[in-house]
């Protein structure tokens, strides 16, 4: 028996199509769905992911750029400014992108997995968590 995609509750096995883009091109698949709302949930998803998946591999890259930059200032100027400031500023931007756009950051085949809704929950949770421990860095006595 196939499960909601959206929220992994037994389904009577309606399935609604969507086009979806993984590496680089656009794939139809089916997905099963158990309510009208799981399936405009499903449908709203999509549309993000689609739209946050190429540019959430942009984003991530200049991240892993700026956090290791600041990372390597640090140990060149030994500037407190760095592990202070702008390696907690730029951990926290990567949590505040994951609470906002939760649809863009996995394959598809995560969220299905677990379920979108409960994907897209734990990735939001990880979000949080990255601000808090960036709080916690900014807190320290330098
Ligand atoms: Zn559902």
């Amino acid at each position: 028996m196939a499960r909601c995609s959206y929220c992994k509750k037994q389904s009577s096995g309606q399935k609604t199509a969507i086009r979806v883009v993984d590496k680089g091109s656009r794939h139809t698949r089916e997905l099963p769905y158990c309510s009208e709302g799981c399936k405009q949930s499903i449908h709203k998803f999509i549309d993000s992911h689609n739209l946050w998946v190429p540019r959430f591999r942009t984003i991530l890259m200049i991240w892993t750029l700026a956090f290791f930059g600041a990372i390597l200032m640090q140990v060149v100027s030994a500037n407190p400014i760095f592990k202070g400031t702008i390696t907690p500023v730029v951990l926290a931007f990567i949590g505040i992108i994951l609470i906002i756009y939760p649809a863009g950051t996995m394959d598809l085949k995560y969220y299905e997995r677990i379920g979108i809704k409960w994907f897209s929950l734990y990735i939001r949770l990880t979000g949080l968590i990255i601000i808090f421990t960036a709080g916690s860095i900014m807190r320290q006595p330098m």
